[in-house]
């Protein structure tokens, strides 16, 4: 597998992805409870990567590393840990086009040496294209979850917007009909 490394929209996404499947985010529920977990993971992001029985465990520990890079926006802790996620990579290289420069995955890697490698290259490319700003809690007051923000504006909220921005949508109409009751 090979990782553009100027496709950090991408990358992050996954990397906001991984963290939001935490139990604290669920309400303790596990998003990846089992062995197959990480495949299924995987897949959905189109990874082939195959999994180990261990993968189980390192993905968890992955997540949690990701989560504390995203809960402190350090720009030296970021480029730190981000840069230590690289280490499944084998070398720099340019996509089959040539057009775009990218790192390759060393051979014999699993499912968490990929993710490892995209977490970390979603995270430098933020920090160096958007800055460490873009490392944020989610907005939802009884929400745990976190995100990379890579929006053009920078003004994203929630962590899932989908779910957590009509949360907040639909406590705000139910407050604003109360009021309107009193
Ligand atoms: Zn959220």
């Amino acid at each position: 597998m090979q990782v553009a490394l100027d496709d950090y929209v991408w990358a992050a996404g996954i990397a906001t992805d991984l963290v939001n499947t935490a139990p604290e985010v669920w309400h303790g529920e596990e998003h990846l409870p089992d062995l197959a977990s990480p495949a299924t993971f995987a897949k959905l992001h189109s990874l082939a990567e195959p999994t180990q029985a261990t993968d189980l465990r390192a993905v968890h520990r992955l997540r949690t590393t990701v989560r504390d890079l995203i809960d402190h926006p350090d720009r030296e802790h970021l480029i730190t840990g981000a840069s230590a996620l690289t280490s499944p990579a084998a070398h720099v290289t340019l996509l089959a086009d040539s057009s775009r420069w990218a790192v390759s995955l060393r051979s014999g890697a699993t499912v968490t040496d990929a993710l490892s490698l995209i977490c970390g290259v979603g995270i430098l490319g933020v920090v160096q294209a958007l800055g460490a700003e873009r490392f944020r809690a989610c907005g939802a007051p009884t929400c745990r979850g976190a995100f990379i923000d890579t929006t053009r504006p920078g003004r994203r909220r929630y962590c899932m917007p989908g779910l957590c921005g009509n949360r907040v949508n639909v406590a705000n109409h139910r407050a604003r009909l109360k009021r309107r009751d009193l």
